[in-house]
This record gives C-alpha cells, sequence and structure tokens, in this order.
C-alpha cells in the first residue's frame, strides 16, 4: 500500500521513498506525490531518481488492483530500481498545476451552473463537464463571466475527511451521479470552496480561486436528449 502525501499536500513536487515492487508495467513505492490517475483526472508524469543518479522517466501514474497502491509507470525501456532502493519521486509540476486550475475551475463551472454531472474531465488547463440540465437554457458568455466572478473572489480551497455514514446522511453534497465518490475505507475527503461549493472529490485542486486565472467557456455541446457537455479553457498561469 502506497501512502499518497498528494491528498494531504497538491504543492509537495518530491518525496523521498522506497520501492515496493518494481516492474515495466509499474513501480510501487511506500508513498507518492504522484496522483493515480482517477475521478477524471489524469495520473501524474514526472521523474524518479534512483540512487546512482540515474533517472527514470514516468509516463503515467494509476492504482495497481488492490486499489491501495500506486504505480508508477516508466517510460519503454526506462532503469528500473531494485526493490527496497530509495528514490527521490518528482513529479512534472507545470503540468500537475495546470491539471490543479482546471480541477478546481470545474468545481466552480458547477456551482455556475447547478444541475446533476453525469460526468467530466481535467484537461492540462482544461476540461469539461456534462450537465443533466433538462429544459435549461446554457448561455455561454453568462456562463463565462459568472465563472471568472468566482475566480476572482480568490476563494480559500481546503479539503476535510468525513466518515462514510455522515455522507450517506447527507446525499445532497454528491454532484455526480455518474461517479459516486469511493467508500468502503470508512472515509471521505471533501473538498471545500469558501462559502461557495463543498463535495466530495479525490482530486488536487489549487488553495485559492484566483490561481486558476482568466477562464473561457470554449463549447456548449448538446449530449443526448437532457445532456449538455460545457467546455472550459485556461490562460496561461
Ligand atoms: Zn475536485
Amino acid at each position: 500500500m502506497t501512502e499518497a502525501l498528494f491528498r494531504e499536500n497538491a504543492y509537495q513536487t518530491e518525496t523521498e521513498a522506497t520501492v515496493l515492487s518494481s516492474e515495466p508495467r509499474g513501480i510501487a513505492l511506500d508513498r507518492t506525490v504522484f496522483y493515480a490517475q482517477g475521478g477524471g483526472q489524469s495520473g501524474d508524469q514526472g521523474t524518479l531518481v534512483l540512487e546512482d543518479g540515474t533517472t527514470a522517466p514516468i509516463v503515467n501514474t494509476v492504482y495497481d488492483a488492490d486499489r491501495a497502491t500506486i504505480l508508477h509507470v516508466p517510460a519503454e525501456g526506462a532503469a528500473l530500481p531494485r526493490p527496497g532502493a530509495r528514490v527521490i519521486a518528482r513529479i512534472d509540476w507545470d503540468l500537475r498545476l495546470k491539471r490543479m486550475r482546471a480541477h478546481t475551475a470545474l468545481h466552480l463551472l458547477s456551482v455556475v451552473a447547478p444541475y446533476p454531472v453525469t460526468g467530466g474531465s481535467v484537461g492540462d488547463a482544461e476540461g469539461r463537464l456534462d450537465f443533466d440540465s433538462g429544459e435549461a437554457v446554457l448561455d455561454k458568455a453568462e456562463i463565462e463571466r459568472r465563472l471568472n466572478e468566482l475566480i476572482a473572489l480568490d476563494a480559500a480551497v481546503s479539503h476535510r475527511w468525513i466518515a462514510d455514514a455522515e455522507l450517506e446522511a447527507n446525499p445532497g453534497l454528491i454532484k455526480t451521479m455518474s461517479v459516486k465518490p469511493p467508500m468502503g475505507t470508512g472515509r471521505v475527503r471533501l473538498i471545500a470552496i469558501e462559502g461557495l461549493d463543498l463535495q466530495p472529490c479525490g482530486g488536487t485542486h489549487v488553495a485559492r480561486t484566483s490561481e486558476i486565472g482568466p477562464a473561457s467557456v470554449t463549447g456548449i455541446e448538446k449530449k443526448g436528449k437532457i445532456n449538455r457537455r460545457v467546455r472550459i479553457a485556461l490562460g496561461p498561469a
């Protein structure tokens, strides 16, 4: 099992770690700053620095079948560290920050468009959410204006953990109909955007909404009878 440091501090870019297992399909560490693919957010990329100074490029990060061990997928032909070795795990921070900004922007988009979310994807400084918006008309310019208003509020983003039972007693917290938050471990991670939003989420977010920067709504598409897909894009950090 891997200690997931990104859940407590999304701004930590590297850590020392011990190799648990090492195969071409993935290198497992006892702790990591690499976000493992899930919840619509891609797995991190970066490098492992081995004891002899050589580096293994990491092209993706995924959960192993046990959902508790995180596998760092090495580039083809990369040098594999031996089990028990100490390594430094370092993420591609530029890429991660783009995803943190996009992920947080999507939380705000779900505030601006207050409809049940049926799907979504966090990209690199861009992303999309699918809404079950019924008969509502989604106005591109209005959504963009309000989204930027919320970003400019510079609201604090924080997380806390609650017991599964508490979430079950408050099902209104769950905005995503298709992707239920991971339960069964006894606790669920809640992301709060001060005064604006509270929802279960396992992803990585910026600490204040102003870090998202200017956002534009790049498209609103019809996906089936009742679903609307809203795409957003962010400017440079
Ligand atoms: Zn989130």
